[in-house]
């Protein structure tokens, strides 16, 4: 794969993007290097995606990063795919090989299992691992969970349909079962990830009171100031291990610019950066 190093302009697109601290992580990223890199935000109504996303390459953009509600689209628009974006026929990661050769990558997947494993030394293998939502970052996510062997996965959404239709998809790769949040088993998952956007406007998913105990490790793929909605409601179901999504932001966007740059950053004083803000 051809490699863009050094200056070069980067965009994140997104509908809605102004509260992305991408920008920021990435100027952190680029200081380690002494690279000098451009990373804007660039907010794309889903109409006009397509349209941006070949201007921007035709004008010389060196990458971009793609979030809600484009990733999918994004997968359709590039000419290549990693293994792991066309799994998850979702990308969140695009490289320019030439002006007319789009590459696509998703690297949530990693992002979060580098998170949950290395950073916060949780073993997902052998669990009972509950996942929340099946939109975007569910798919993203999926096979690489399941490549930790957990024991059983469970995908609960709002709308049932949607996580049924994700267990017919990705049911090769193990276990898994679907169901709306009320069916979930009243009783203590290992791991509970929270992949739905209920808490961006400060909502649970209404979730069996003792789906998480004690020793639940309880993940908000969710992020920001303070505690989330998630992590509150975990803490009150006496949950002692709940996290926000910084770590997973983190590092799926150093696997990014990994992709762009040919160098991984370390993440570990840019997580302490974001803490600090
Ligand atoms: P998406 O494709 O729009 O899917 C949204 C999901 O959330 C769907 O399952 C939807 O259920 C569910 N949902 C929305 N509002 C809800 C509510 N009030 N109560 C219960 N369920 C609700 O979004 P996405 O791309 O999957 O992103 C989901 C979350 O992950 C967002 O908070 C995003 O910021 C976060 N994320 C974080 C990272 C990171 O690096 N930390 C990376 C990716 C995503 P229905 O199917 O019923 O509509």
């Amino acid at each position: 794969m051809t490699m863009t190093s050094g200056p070069g302009r980067y965009v994140l697109f997104g509908h809605p993007v102004s509260h992305s601290w991408s920008p920021f992580i990435h100027g952190l990223f680029a200081r380690q290097f002494d690279h000098v890199v451009d990373y804007k935000l660039v907010d794309t109504a889903p109409g006009q995606f397509r349209h941006a996303v070949i201007e921007f390459f035709v004008q010389g953009g060196a990458g971009a990063n793609v979030t809600l509600p484009h990733k999918p689209a994004a997968a359709e628009i590039v000419n290549d795919l990693s293994a792991r974006a066309e799994r998850a026929r979702a990308v969140n990661t695009i490289v320019r090989r030439s002006a007319t050769e789009l590459y696509g990558e998703n690297t949530d997947g990693v992002g979060l299992v580098t998170d949950l494993t290395r950073n916060l030394g949780v073993t997902v293998t052998g669990t009972r691992l509950l996942i929340l939502g099946a939109g975007g970052a569910t798919r993203g996510v999926l096979a690489p969970l399941l490549e930790q062997e957990p024991r059983e996965v469970r995908i609960a959404n709002r709308t049932p349909e949607r996580a049924k239709a994700l267990r017919d998809e990705f049911s090769d790769l193990g276990e898994i079962s679907a169901s709306g949040f009320d069916e979930v088993e009243d009783r203590p998952w290992d791991v509970v990830i929270n992949a739905t956007a209920a808490s961006l406007a400060g909502e649970m998913p209404e979730l069996p009171p003792r789906a998480v105990g004690r020793d639940s490790v309880c993940y908000d793929m969710a992020y920001g100031r303070g505690d989330t909605a998630f992590m509150r409601w975990a803490a009150g179901r006496g949950s002692t291990r709940a996290h926000k999504g910084w770590g997973m932001l983190v590092e799926q966007a150093a696997e990014s610019y990994l992709l762009w740059h040919g160098v991984r950053p370390a993440t570990k004083s840019v997580m302490g950066a974001l803490e600090r803000l």
